[in-house]
């Protein structure tokens, strides 16, 4: 089951007119959250990253968080699995085809429940191989667009490769992958970029930091430099649907032992006990 512009329904029925901006432009913005046990995992931080793309796109929120959560909350029932992947959508809705904003014209709004696919346990045990690449995508990574083109290349670069991820960079230093925020093991200090416009505000990055605070792991928020990430004690990609994965090979090179590093073992328990932790917190 879906839920489009009002109306719950099977997803085989639901439709979209052709001159819908997301289509012709890729006019619009999403989020991805996912869901254990039927709870929404960061729901608010979610909802307040949806407004921060929506307000950088210039496109009124359509709902406001109680009634995005009743929405969501709706979605999640009428779904089977207990885990799941939600994916919210919302474009600058249908209108004949012309650049500029069309006046007086309500948003498409589009939700969707997937089953949550975790990653395989032998990627968790074993880590997994990224490549690298040169970060063409525009200067406005921080908002979560559905136009996706330079990503989706990106992305295919590592597939092609027999990996799960590129990891890019801009003007020597290391942005993001094209799905997912990077971490640097470097001298003993973990090292993440600072948000700003050349990626995107991952909520898995901001768990990951805050545990690394509140457990006293050394860690710096800085320009992470080419070389740093090549000379990687440890390197991890982090992402809502595939938490925190050790990245063991980079262009075909062993990172580090070339296996999961203990501060990754660290951090993965960390992630799960934290994850059991807030979702039977009251609220849930
Ligand atoms: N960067 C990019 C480009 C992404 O597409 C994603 C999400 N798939 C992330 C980072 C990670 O963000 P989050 O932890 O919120 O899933």
């Amino acid at each position: 089951m879906i839920y489009l512009n009002g109306e719950f329904m099977p997803i085989e029925e639901a439709r979209i007119p052709v001159l819908d901006r997301g289509f012709i432009f890729g006019d619009g913005v999403y989020e991805v959250i996912p869901v254990y046990s039927r709870h929404a995992f960061r729901l608010q931080e979610h909802l307040r990253r949806l407004q921060a793309s929506l307000d950088a796109i210039r496109l009124p929120n359509p709902h406001d968080a109680a009634e995005w959560t009743r929405l969501m909350h709706r979605l999640i029932e009428l779904n089977e699995p207990e885990d799941q992947s939600l994916y919210l959508h919302v474009t600058r809705g249908v209108a004949k085809r012309d650049h500029a904003f069309p006046k007086g014209v309500p948003p498409t709004v589009f939700l969707m429940s997937n089953p949550l696919v975790m990653p395989p346990q032998v990627q968790v045990d074993e880590g997994v191989c990224a490549i690298t690449a040169s970060d063409n995508r525009w200067l406005r990574c921080d908002i979560k667009a559905i136009a996706l083109l330079p990503n989706v290349l990106l992305r295919q670069q590592a597939v092609d490769a027999g990996c799960v991820e590129t990891v890019l960079i801009r003007d020597g230093n290391m942005t993001e992958g094209a799905a997912s925020n990077i971490f640097v093991l470097s001298g003993g200090v973990l090292l993440a970029p600072p948000k700003n416009h050349l990626m995107l505000p991952g909520i898995t990055y901001d768990v990951i930091l805050e545990l690394a605070a509140a457990e006293g792991i050394r860690h710096e928020v800085r320009e992470v430099a080419d070389r740093e990430l090549r000379d990687a004690a440890e390197l991890w990609l982090t992402s809502s649907t595939k938490e925190v994965l050790a990245i063991t090979q980079l262009d075909g090179k062993a990172v580090g032992e070339g296996k999961p590093g203990p501060l990754f073992k660290r951090m993965y328990t960390l992630y799960q006990d934290y994850k059991n932790r807030v979702m039977r917190a009251p609220g849930h």
